[in-house]
């Protein structure tokens, strides 16, 4: 779609046409038109579609550069992602003079900032832990704020923002559009807008509007724990969950896995509270690539994206089959179902025949030398949590304040009572463990371990 089709100002057309942005991106041709009648609106679609342009066309175009105070404010969950947020707001409002955008995140001098804000800004792009420092000294007013972005709200979610997030939209006027960020879609995302926006509209790029695509795959063979190795190195899916019917298996499993170089947990009935908890963390947060699990112990298991979906057992009856296989190919990524069974099995695997599944001999599958599957990121234990007042933006800031560590290298951070799980990138562990372990979180100290 053209810009010149949606109302815009000659002079935001001008810039985008010297930016070369000839066409709207899908997704920004479908919320511009909402965004500009200023409607609430949560918009989702994978990264690199031009959501910020989205959001930036339009806060620059409902701005009043003459009223120098924050009309706008943008939240992002690291400061790279807000650098990058107001690069590309700069670059959009090249057209206009004398816009202020300034960027409030921690592990900057919070004094500096303090100078900066007392020269006033229209739009500021920021981290929640630090916009809410601001608000609760005063130094910043959202008295005149029009539109509030969360942006990346999925990962906001995910580092643990809530709390933040809720108390600076405490300082935000009632009247105000409020739009939602995100490259995956969920019920987690669907209750934040419940809870911070007015009637939302929901846009998605359409490339993302699939409905579940799932491919099933049976596979007749006579080692399954062979069986599965070789396929982990064919598919060679990101992350997984394997279903046995039985607890026995499941812990059999994970070490019969482990042996091969894959790293495996089991969750199974026999595991105390909070070692059911420290696997589920694990593997939602990507420090552990494969998960075995009984249904039972599966339940309640919400993994936004599963690549693969393994029954290593068939289950008994189809409706399991079918809750087991709706875990993978979610919000329109392609997923895959793989059943596996012994020549014994064929009169219940013969029930699943039909449809478009496919069935398959094992025999053909071969392992590739030196296969392994490791995690794309480590988990480290904090011990201290919401009883002592952590927050994520405070663990953040502990990891980056020295710009050795990038927000980058950090992945999700769940929050407990009395202990907090951070992810960070495997090659950055060691660096994340001294940091935290010999520095300070809060100006206090904390054990730290490596899960
Ligand atoms: P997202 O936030 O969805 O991950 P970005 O907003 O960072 O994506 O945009 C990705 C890239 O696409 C940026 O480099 C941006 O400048 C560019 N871009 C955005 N909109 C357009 C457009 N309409 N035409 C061409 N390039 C665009
Ligand atoms: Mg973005």
């Amino acid at each position: 779609m053209k810009f010149s089709t949606l109302p815009l100002s000659d002079e935001m057309l001008q810039n985008l046409d010297a930016l070369e942005y000839n066409e709207t991106t899908p997704i920004q041709a479908e919320a511009l038109p909402h965004i500009l009648q200023k409607k609430d609106l949560i918009a989702q679609a994978k990264t690199g579609s031009g959501k910020t342009a989205a959001f930036g066309i339009g806060l620059l175009e409902a701005l009043d550069v003459k009223k120098f105070r924050v009309q706008s404010l943008v939240l992002c969950p690291t400061r790279e992602l807000a650098d990058q947020v107001a690069k590309e707001l700069r670059r959009l409002a090249r057209f206009k003079h004398n816009i202020k955008i300034l960027i409030l995140c921690g592990g900057e001098s919070f004094g500096k900032q303090l100078g900066s804000l007392s020269h006033q800004a229209h739009i500021i792009v920021g981290t929640p832990g630090r916009v809410l420092k601001h608000l609760n000294k005063e130094s910043l007013s959202l008295e005149n704020l029009q539109t509030l972005v969360l942006d990346e709200a999925d990962r906001m979610l995910d580092m643990g923002f809530i709390e933040e997030i809720e108390s600076v939209l405490s300082f935000a006027p009632k009247e105000r559009q409020t739009l939602l960020f995100s490259a995956t879609y969920d019920d987690e995302v669907l209750e934040i807008s419940k809870k911070f926006q007015d009637d939302a509209v929901i846009v998605k790029a359409s490339q993302d509007e699939l409905a579940n695509e799932i491919e099933e795959i049976f596979y007749e063979c006579s080692d399954k724990a062979d069986t599965l190795v070789k396929l982990f190195s064919t598919y060679k899916p990101q992350n997984v969950i394997v279903f046995t019917n039985t607890k026995v298996a499941a812990k059999e499993l994970a070490q019969s896995l482990q042996k091969n170089k894959i790293d495996a947990l089991a969750i199974h009935g026999d595991l105390e509270q909070y070692e059911r908890n420290d696997v589920l963390v694990q593997f939602a947060n990507k420090s552990c690539p494969v998960l075995i699990a009984t249904d039972v112990a599966a339940r309640g298991l919400d993994i936004k994206e599963l690549s693969m979906v393994v029954n290593y057992d068939l289950p008994h009856g189809v409706e399991t089959y079918t809750h087991r296989i709706g875990r993978t190919g979610r919000a329109g990524a392609k997923g895959i179902a793989i059943s596996l069974y012994e020549a014994f099995e064929i009169e219940k695997a013969d029930e699943y025949k039909g449809a478009s599944r496919e069935f398959l001999d094992a025999h053909s599958l071969v392992a590739q030398e030196g296969f392994e599957m490791k995690p794309e990121f480590i988990t480290l234990v904090i011990e201290g949590g919401k009883k002592d007042k952590l927050r994520a933006g405070d663990i953040l800031g502990a990891l980056t304040a020295t710009k050795d560590l990038t927000g980058d290298a950090i992945g999700k951070i769940d929050i407990y009572d009395r202990q907090a799980y951070v992810a960070i990138q495997s090659k950055f562990v060691d660096i994340a463990e001294k940091k935290l372990k010999y520095g300070q979180i809060k100006k206090k100290k904390f054990s730290v371990w490596v899960l």
